[in-house]
């Protein structure tokens, strides 16, 4: 007998039948003996629908406001889970986040769990009741409702896992595990058994949508053993997310490619190539609170240098804005950008010991004509900026260079 935490997404609990199925999942590891807590996400197009009807009423949402809204979608699916066990003869109880209670700070629309109350979940588990536990959602120390940011049960189910110890975390989605492409865009990628957390770790942050990558991060900080799998198949293995590294196992260079539009990139020409030229650029971006990702800095003529940098799409906008209020004290003597660009990313835990995993990436894309923007690298993954045009044909032709397709 086991404590198994199992979190069901947006399209697996999308409709009332969906539901019913859920049950029946649930019902059969109760049945096997195993104690079972239930993440559940918003009905599929639930969230969407509540954030398009905060910003019909204001153009920019109170953040408090808003997550006493977005708290509602999975507030629904709790109680409708919880019914559809009960009529199948199970015993089950639904909570809130702020019931749990799931304690967050006061970072309202993406908080972090900062502790969770296990006492009422552990007694439930005792009188042999299913708990099913709203995801995305907590209450802050002001007893404020609180969510987690897009994506957010994956993280609620994770932190559930370790605060009750669980043997497993079982994230339930509509694909049947994790893949080393998206298959949409390859139809020859492969589900991988297994998938070190590292990797994992660096697909989830380079666009992967399969899991949210602070879920991922919890279950490396409290070695969850976390396993995704399909919800709208039976049976099936799923992906497991590792924590050794196997070491009877020849890795291959490259495991997976992850690819992500949510980029821009901005150029800032002719600076003068002194001292606190970066700190002043980077410095006012990050205090606006936008994420920076890529940079890079090459000397140009005769003392100044070029500087450009990629941002989130939707913050493209306020940042060339930004950088233009800095063109006279920077210097420059151009300041433009693009929002038609793309990351494409390999990663891979085995280019640690394999050499030219990058060179090869490179005479990938030129043979096919592809320019590439700029380049990042890690010990792990190498990313490049792309035209977006680019996208699917460089992550299909990578994926073909690297025999992703070959088990
Ligand atoms: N319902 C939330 C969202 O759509 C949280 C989740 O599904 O994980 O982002
Ligand atoms: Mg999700």
């Amino acid at each position: 007998m086991a404590l198994i935490v199992q979190k069901y997404g947006g399209t697996s609990v999308g409709s009332t039948d969906r539901i019913k199925n859920v049950a029946k999942r649930v019902a059969k590891a109760r049945a096997e003996g195993h104690d079972v807590v239930v993440v559940v996400s918003a009905m599929s197009g639930e969230t969407n629908r509540l954030v398009a009807l905060a910003h019909e009423m204001q153009e920019f949402p109170d953040p408090r406001e808003l997550d006493v809204i977005l708290a509602t979608g999975e507030q629904v699916t709790i109680g409708l889970l919880a019914m559809a066990l009960k009529n199948i003869g199970v015993e089950a109880r639904s909570y809130t986040g702020w019931q749990v209670a799931v304690k967050t700070d006061s970072a309202h629309t993406k908080a972090r769990i900062d502790h969770i109350d296990d006492e009422n979940i552990r007694a439930d588990l005792k009188q042999g009741k299913v708990v099913i536990v709203a995801g995305f959602q907590g209450v802050t120390a002001d007893g404020d409702i609180s969510t987690l940011g897009r994506g957010g049960s994956d993280t609620s189910a994770v932190a559930l896992a370790a605060a009750l110890k669980a043997d497993e975390c079982q994230i339930y989605t509509d694909v049947d595990g994790v893949y080393t492409t998206d298959p949409r865009v390859v139809p020859e990628a492969r589900r991988m058994s297994t998938i070190s957390f590292e990797e994992m770790l660096e697909l989830a942050s380079l666009g992967s949508k399969v899991l949210q990558i602070r879920s991922v991060e919890f279950a490396g900080k409290y070695k969850v053993r976390l396993r995704v799998l399909s919800s709208l198949q039976d049976g099936g293995e799923g992906t497991l997310i590792t924590f050794e590294e196997d070491e009877n196992m020849e890795k291959a260079a490259v495991q997976g490619i992850a690819f992500d539009k949510n980029q821009a990139r901005i150029n800032v020409r002719g600076v003068p190539d002194k001292p606190g030229i970066a700190y002043q650029i980077l410095g006012t971006v990050a205090d606006a609170n936008i994420e920076v990702d890529m940079i890079i800095q090459n000397v140009g003529d005769e003392g100044t240098t070029d500087f450009s940098f990629t941002v989130p799409r939707g913050d493209y906008k306020p940042t060339l804005e930004l950088i233009n209020g800095l063109k006279e004290s920077l210097g420059a003597t151009e300041i433009d950008g693009d929002d038609g660009v793309c990351k494409v990313s390999i990663v891979g835990l085995g280019m640690r010991s394999h050499a030219g995993v990058a060179a090869k990436m490179f005479r990938t894309l030129a043979e096919e004509g592809i320019n590439i923007q700029m380049i990042s690298t890690s010990e792990i993954k190498v990313s490049v900026l792309l035209d977006e045009k680019y996208m699917e044909l460089a992550t299909r032709v990578l994926h073909k260079a690297f025999e992703l397709d070959k088990a």
